[in-house]
């Protein structure tokens, strides 16, 4: 089976320390085809929300980074160099036209923390009106992202749901389904895209991102364009899940999945 992970993390991350080369050797162990590291690259502080000053600070590193990993691969790996761009819905003009100038292969637009809010990984939940009202505005704020542009799929919708199912609240997307088919369509008339992320496959959340039944909607509405990742921070977790991901797809009726290089999607046969 053709496999690809498209999200992974390495030592250019804050969260994350391996090597862009240690992931991509243990990604082609696991018999992964085509990998793509996608380093954050976030608009906001994660503890407090607040803008970051140069959200590109690491980029000379990320390139070094990359030549060297692309070096001792000698072809074992098709790697490619991606971000995920966090909270560009927060960002400016700039911010935007500094990721749109950096030669990337692919890049992830993501949702981490609303506006003025910390990360969702940092909020205490304590009820369940506070988790829907904030899956709401998390919703919501795609709206923004999508219209922005400046990004190739939406990242992890929905992962919300693993923070607050570890607090006791097990909410995902469902009662949004009007709203997310608004944002389908927004997505599709753009040329833009969405991810399918397994690492909730893996962390006790029990479904992927998004979630099965809107992964469907996706599709219903006529979303063609869905890549696959793992979220691996550690190489362990490099392709954990993405051949079960690729079912996924096929049962939610996709035909192809998608890779990206030079910002421009290719289509795989599943
Ligand atoms: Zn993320
Ligand atoms: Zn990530």
């Amino acid at each position: 089976m053709f496999l690809a992970d498209f999200h992974t993390h390495s030592g250019c991350s804050p969260d994350a320390s391996s090597s862009m080369l240690e992931m991509a050797l243990a990604g082609a162990e696991k018999g992964i085809s085509i990998m793509c590291i996608t380093d954050h690259v976030d608009i906001d502080d994660c503890m407090t929300g607040e803008a970051q000053r140069d959200c590109f600070g690491k980029w000379e590193e990320m390139k070094r980074r990359f030549e060297e990993a692309r070096e001792g691969l000698r072809g074992r790996i098709d790697l490619r160099l991606g971000i995920e761009f966090g909270e560009a819905n927060h960002g400016s003009a700039s911010d935007m036209e500094s990721v749109a100038s950096k030669n990337l292969d692919f890049v992830i637009g993501s949702i981490h923390n609303l506006r003025n809010n910390p990360d969702f990984f940092c909020i205490d939940y304590k009820s369940v009106s506070q988790c829907e009202m904030l899956v709401e505005k998390y919703v919501e704020e795609h709206f923004e992202l999508a219209r922005l542009g400046c990004f190739d799929v939406i990242g992890h919708l929905g992962y919300t749901r693993r923070y607050m199912k570890r607090a006791g609240f097990d909410i995902g997307l469902g009662s949004h389904t009007d709203r997310l088919e608004e944002l389908f369509r927004l997505l599709r008339d753009s040329g833009k895209g969405i991810e399918l992320n397994t690492s909730g496959l893996r962390d006790g959340t029990g479904s992927a991102f998004p979630e099965f039944g809107v992964l469907k909607l996706y599709r219903e509405k006529g979303g063609e364009i869905v890549t696959t990742g793992s979220d691996a921070h550690r190489p362990e977790d490099t392709g954990k899940n993405i051949a079960d991901g690729m079912e996924l797809l096929r049962e939610a009726g996709f035909k192809y999945f998608t890779v990206f290089k030079e910002r421009k999607p290719e289509f795989i046969k599943l």
